[in-house]
């Protein structure tokens, strides 16, 4: 079992003296060998589960996966993992989290929160996202933390502390008057949740800068302001003129990393496929057109759906119809062929931790998707959006040994990702 999430949110000193004990946070020796019993495996490479499968492990990676009785005869002496009640799956990806960002009130943390106390907070949202069972993710931008990311990603690389393996996307760009904290009298100064940047060299510069410092995704704010036109359609006013949008994803690519674009309206999402991004975030104003845009493009879509419809929250009617928009633009999406370029990600952070964010699971099969479809938005497919599906993704050998074990069929219910009892990166057991 879990540690229950409270309990590592409340007692971070004890959690972090009772997580040093566990193998997991030692990279796995090269030598060791484990042997893993799935009574079901949903490796994901193929459309259905298999039964009684044995996985075995040679330190970080996998090296032979078949009937169990197979596996176990050419096994020798490999320590033996046994999960038969489980159904065990790659590692989950969510391509779209803050760990700087508690879901409390967001003025508050920015103005009243040092980074050294949101450092704190981030280093309990790693541990939660690993014990929900995301052994990567994809962390869009710090929201005022600076590049205080990049200090979590490499404590987590070198073991200090336990969490996923991140790819980070530091300060994320907007240009001046167009992100928050705004609406304070011009005789205050107030932090900013992301860079301010004007002019295309001035940009060029920016992404030099967080690069330098440890991007490995350049987050961009194109558009913001969202209304609904007489034309049904949600629009709203973009952010950058098309040099500078060019110029950003230009100086990005030229580094050899990619673009995310947080993008809700017709007029965001067109400025940011017309200047070339790699995904489109949030995307709720995507309309048939657009969508075929990004397929013929090969941009990835991070829908970041439980964030806007979570029970117990109040809403502004516009964000309950944007909600509405944005469950209407999955179905078309997934019906126009869509489906591979879906990638998980929740905007988790944008919520409390508390809330596991793979309940995002179940709404793309309700919207839409056939189980295993959305099983691959958070495998297979985020995967293909980071460049790792060499390492991640699939059980299969070769790849690292990111393994989870659910309880019951996720095949036949995605709430099943949410009861994730036992998780494995990189050869190491990390939760149970
Ligand atoms: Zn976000």
């Amino acid at each position: 079992m879990l540690l229950p999430f409270r309990r590592t949110f409340v007692s971070i000193a004890a959690t972090l003296l009772a997580t040093t004990s566990i193998a997991a946070q030692t990279p796995a020796s090269a030598e060791r060998r484990v042997l893993v019993r799935a009574g079901r495996l949903i490796d994901v490479a193929s459309d259905a589960a298999k039964s009684d499968q044995g996985i075995l492990i040679t330190g970080e990676r996998i090296t032979r996966v078949g009937p169990y009785a197979e596996v176990a005869a050419s096994a020798g002496g490999a320590e033996r993992v046994d999960l038969s009640r489980y159904t065990v799956m790659p590692g989950l990806i969510d391509a779209h989290t803050h760990v700087f960002l508690d879901g409390s009130d967001y003025a508050n943390q920015l103005l009243k929160q040092s980074i050294p106390f949101r450092t704190i907070e981030a280093v309990t949202a790693a541990r939660a996202a690993l014990d929900y069972g995301f052994t990567t993710i994809r962390d869009l931008e710090t929201e005022g933390a600076m590049y205080a990311d990049v200090d979590i990603k490499t404590a987590i690389d070198r073991g200090i502390i336990p969490g996923p393996r991140m790819l980070v996307a530091t300060r994320a760009l907007a240009p001046t008057g167009m992100y928050p904290l705004s609406g304070y009298s011009w005789e205050i100064e107030v932090p900013a949740g992301a860079q301010l940047v004007d002019g295309a060299d001035n940009l060029r510069k920016a992404v030099r800068e967080q690069v330098k410092f440890g991007a490995d995704w350049i987050k961009v704010y194109a558009d913001r302001d969202n209304y609904i036109g007489d034309d049904g359609k949600l629009h709203t006013l973009p952010n950058w003129t098309d040099e500078e949008f060019k110029a950003i994803v230009d100086e990005t690519r030229r580094l050899g990393r990619s673009v995310s674009a947080h993008a809700t309206g017709v007029e965001g999402i067109d400025a940011a496929l017309r200047a070339g991004v790699q995904s489109i975030e949030h995307g709720d104003g995507l309309t048939p057109e657009l969508i075929d845009r990004m397929i013929r493009q090969r941009v990835y879509w991070c829908p970041t759906i439980y964030v806007g419809v979570r029970p117990g929250v109040t809403r502004p009617p516009l964000r309950d119809q944007m909600s509405e928009m944005k469950r209407k633009a999955f179905g078309e999406a997934v019906r126009r062929g869509m489906g591979e370029l879906i990638a998980f990600g929740t905007d988790a952070g944008g919520f409390a931790w508390s809330q596991n964010p793979a309940q995002e699971f179940a709404y793309y099969a309700r919207y839409g998707m056939t189980p295993i479809q959305a099983i691959r938005t958070g495998t297979t497919n985020a995967a293909r959006l980071l460049g790792r599906e060499k390492d991640v993704g699939t059980v299969v050998a070769g790849k690292l040994a990111d393994l989870v074990a659910v309880e019951g069929d996720p095949l036949a219910d995605p709430a099943a990702l949410t009861r994730v009892k036992w998780v494995m990166k990189g050869g190491a057991v990390t939760s149970r």
